[in-house]
C-alpha cells in the first residue's frame, strides 16, 4: 500500500449525491474523501436535462403542495416523513445552488424561471435549458475542488469492509494502475447511483450498473421496493435516448398514427402531463392495440415554434436529428416508454443512515423513501441535494464519536486480491460479460417493464438464475493492470445480477398493481394487503422478502386520476 489511507468520512460517488455530501461533511470539519470509477463531472448526473423541483414560498408555491403531488405520484407508497423533509428543504438548496453558481433560465420579469413537468399543479421546475444535471455537476465539482475534499478519480470500489457490525473501509482499484487499495474509514456514504442498464435498453449511461447497491446488499444491507422500476413516457426510437419531460412541460403532445391526442382517453385533466407511470401504460397500450408505428408512437413539438424549441429545448433536437433523423420543429419524433430510474434502492433513513452501522446512503442508489411507486419528474435532482447534505452532516457528526475498527487490513486485502486473481485466472470458455449481461439486460425489458405478470417474471428468475451460473465461470479476457476496463465490467456484472434478481423477487411477491408496477394478473390497487415496503435482504439460503410500514403523517391515500 503506497501510504496510509484513512479519512473520517468515505463517499463512494461523485455524482450529485456524493458531492453534496462531501462539501457538506467537509464543511463540518470531517477529514473526508469521495472516490469515483470515472472523472466526476461524467457521473449520470450530468445528463439530466429538464430540471429540479422547489416550491419557492416568496411567488406563492406552498411546499405541502408538493408533497401531496409527490405523495399521490408515488401511489401512496412513499413514506410521507421524508417526503416532508424534502419539500419543505428544497427552496433553501436550489438558492444555495444559484449561490453557488448556477445560471438558472430567468423569466421575462428576471425571476428564476419555472416550467410545468408531469404529475404536479403548478410549474415549479427550475432548469438550465435542457442540461441542467450538467450545469448542476459542474458548479457542484468546482465546489468541491474548493473545499479541499481529496478526490480518488478512477478508482472502482470492490467491496465494503464490515468488521464487528460497523463499517471498516472500503477495498477500491485504481483503474490506471490496476492496484488494489484498502481505504479505511469511520462511515462510508454509497452515492452510486442507479442501475438502469440491467434493462435493454435505458436512458441511462452505460456505468450505471448498481455497483453501491451490490456492495451494501452483499454486506448485509437492506434492498427496499426494488420492483419500483420508472419508464419514462419519451425514450428515442432505436437508440433509447431520453428525450426530456422538459418538452411535454413546454407544451409538446403526444400522438398516435393517426395524429390523435391519446392521452385524453387516460388523463383528460393533465393529459400529456400526467405522471410518469400513467403516461408510459397508456403509450404501451396504444403501441399494443397497433396504434402506433413501428413499436412507437410520436412526440409533436412542431407548435412550439423554432424559438422557443433552440432556447429551451436544443440539446434534445440535436439528438432527434443525430440518432433518429428526426427534426423535431419540423415533424413529430418517434417514442416509446423506456427503463429510466429505479425508485427502490438501498433503505435508509430521514439521515441517509441504513440498517447497518457507519453506512450511509444518499441520491438514486437509497431510498429514503420520497418516491415511492413512481417518482415525478424533477425531484431526483432535488433529492440527491437534499438528502446528500444531510447524509455528509449526520457521517460527520457519527465519525467524530468513534475511532477507526481493529482489524487486520493485510489480511482482508489479501483476500480480495485472490478474488479478483481469480477472476483473471478463468480458462476461457467462449463465453463474455458482454452477451450476459445483454441476456439480462433483454429479458428484464420483455417480462419486468410496463406490463408484468406471474409467468413472465418466472421466466426471468429463471433466466437470472441462469445467468448466475454463466457468471461464475465467465473469463476476463485482458489480463493487464493498466485500465483493464474488462475487468471493471465483469465486476459490474456480478452487482447487476445481485440488482436484477432483487427487482424481479420483489415484482413477483406484490400481487397487485401501484405506481410503476402494474400486473395484468393483478390489476388494482390493493391497499388493505400491499400498502407496505418489500425488502430484499441477503441470506445463506438466498435473498429474504420482508416487509416494512409505509409512514403515514397526514395525507391518507385515495383513488389516484390525473
Ligand atoms: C438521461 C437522464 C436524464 C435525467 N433527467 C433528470 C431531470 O431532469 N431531473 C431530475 O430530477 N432527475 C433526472 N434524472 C435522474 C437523475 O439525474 C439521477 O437520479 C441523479 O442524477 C443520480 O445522481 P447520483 O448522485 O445519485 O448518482 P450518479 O450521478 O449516477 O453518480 C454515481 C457515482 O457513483 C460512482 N460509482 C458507481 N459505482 C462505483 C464504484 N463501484 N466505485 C466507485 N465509484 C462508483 C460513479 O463514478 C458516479 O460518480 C435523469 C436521469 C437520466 C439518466
Amino acid at each position: 500500500m503506497p501510504e496510509n489511507l484513512q479519512h473520517d468520512v468515505l463517499i463512494v460517488g461523485a455524482g450529485l449525491a456524493g458531492m453534496r455530501a462531501a462539501i457538506a461533511a467537509r464543511a463540518a470539519g470531517a477529514n473526508t474523501a469521495i472516490i469515483s470509477k470515472v472523472h466526476p463531472v461524467r457521473s449520470h448526473s450530468n445528463a439530466a436535462q429538464g430540471g429540479i423541483n422547489a416550491a419557492l414560498l416568496d411567488r406563492g408555491d406552498d411546499w405541502e403542495d408538493h408533497a401531496y403531488d409527490t405523495i399521490k405520484g408515488s401511489d401512496y407508497l412513499g413514506d410521507q416523513d421524508a417526503i416532508e423533509v424534502m419539500c419543505r428543504q428544497a427552496g433553501a438548496s436550489l438558492i444555495d445552488m444559484e449561490h453557488m453558481g448556477v445560471t438558472f433560465n430567468r423569466d421575462d420579469e428576471g425571476r428564476l424561471g419555472t416550467r410545468a413537468f408531469g404529475g404536479q399543479r403548478r410549474a415549479r421546475t427550475f432548469f438550465v435549458g435542457d442540461f441542467t444535471g450538467q450545469a448542476l455537476l459542474h458548479v457542484m465539482f468546482e465546489q468541491l475542488i474548493k473545499s479541499g475534499v481529496r478526490r480518488y478519480e478512477e478508482w472502482f470500489v470492490t467491496s465494503l469492509i464490515m468488521e464487528g457490525g460497523q463499517a471498516a473501509g472500503v477495498i477500491a482499484l485504481d483503474i490506471r494502475t490496476g492496484e488494489l487499495n484498502l481505504i479505511k474509514a469511520k462511515t462510508v456514504i454509497f452515492c452510486t447511483g442507479g442501475c438502469g442498464r440491467l434493462f435493454e435498453p435505458s436512458t441511462n449511461a452505460l456505468i450505471v450498473t448498481g455497483d453501491g447497491m451490490g456492495l451494501v446488499y452483499n454486506a448485509g444491507g437492506q434492498l427496499m421496493d426494488m420492483e419500483m422500476v420508472q419508464y419514462h413516457p419519451t425514450t428515442l426510437a432505436g437508440s433509447g435516448v431520453l428525450i426530456s419531460e422538459a418538452a411535454r412541460g413546454e407544451g409538446a403532445y403526444l400522438r398516435d398514427k393517426d395524429g390523435n391526442r391519446f392521452m385524453e382517453k387516460y388523463a383528460p385533466n393533465m393529459m400529456e402531463l400526467a405522471s410518469r407511470d400513467v403516461v408510459s401504460r397508456a403509450e404501451q397500450t396504444e403501441i399494443n392495440a397497433g396504434n402506433g408505428v413501428d413499436g412507437c408512437v410520436y412526440l409533436d413539438c412542431t407548435h412550439l415554434g423554432e424559438a422557443l424549441i433552440m432556447e429551451r429545448l436544443s440539446q434534445i433536437r440535436e439528438i432527434g436529428v443525430d440518432l433518429a433523423g428526426a427534426d423535431m420543429i419540423r415533424e413529430p419524433i418517434p417514442i416509446r416508454p423506456g427503463m429510466h430510474y429505479i425508485m427502490g434502492g438501498i433503505k435508509t433513513d430521514i439521515d441517509g443512515l441504513t440498517n447497518l452501522e457507519g453506512v450511509y446512503a444518499a441520491g438514486e442508489c437509497a431510498n429514503v423513501s420520497v418516491h415511492g411507486g413512481n417518482r415525478l419528474g424533477a425531484n431526483s435532482l432535488l433529492d440527491t441535494i437534499v438528502f446528500g447534505e444531510r447524509a455528509g452532516n449526520h457521517a460527520s457528526t457519527a465519525a467524530r464519536g468513534r475511532n477507526y475498527v481493529e482489524f487486520d487490513a493485510g489480511a482482508t486485502l489479501a483476500r480480495e486480491s485472490r478474488r479478483i486473481q481469480e477472476m483473471l485466472d478463468r480458462p476461457n470458455n467462449g463465453d463474455r460479460w458482454a452477451s450476459v449481461r445483454k441476456d439480462m439486460g433483454d429479458s428484464m425489458n420483455r417480462n419486468v417493464a410496463v406490463f408484468r405478470n406471474e409467468e413472465g417474471i418466472q421466466e426471468t428468475l429463471g433466466e437470472l438464475h441462469n445467468l448466475k451460473r454463466r457468471y461464475e465461470n465467465v473469463p476476463v479476457h485482458n489480463k493487464g493492470k493498466r485500465f483493464n476496463t474488462d475487468l471493471v465490467f465483469a465486476l459490474e456484472l456480478g452487482y447487476m445480477l445481485d440488482c436484477a434478481e432483487t427487482i424481479a423477487i420483489g415484482a413477483l411477491e406484490r400481487r397487485e398493481s401501484r405506481g410503476a408496477q402494474f400486473r395484468v394478473d393483478y390489476p388494482d390497487r390493493n391497499d388493505e394487503e400491499w400498502l407496505h415496503h418489500i425488502v430484499v435482504s441477503e441470506s445463506e439460503s438466498g435473498p429474504q422478502v420482508s416487509e416494512l410500514p409505509v409512514t403515514i403523517t397526514k395525507w391518507t391515500p385515495e383513488e389516484r386520476k390525473y
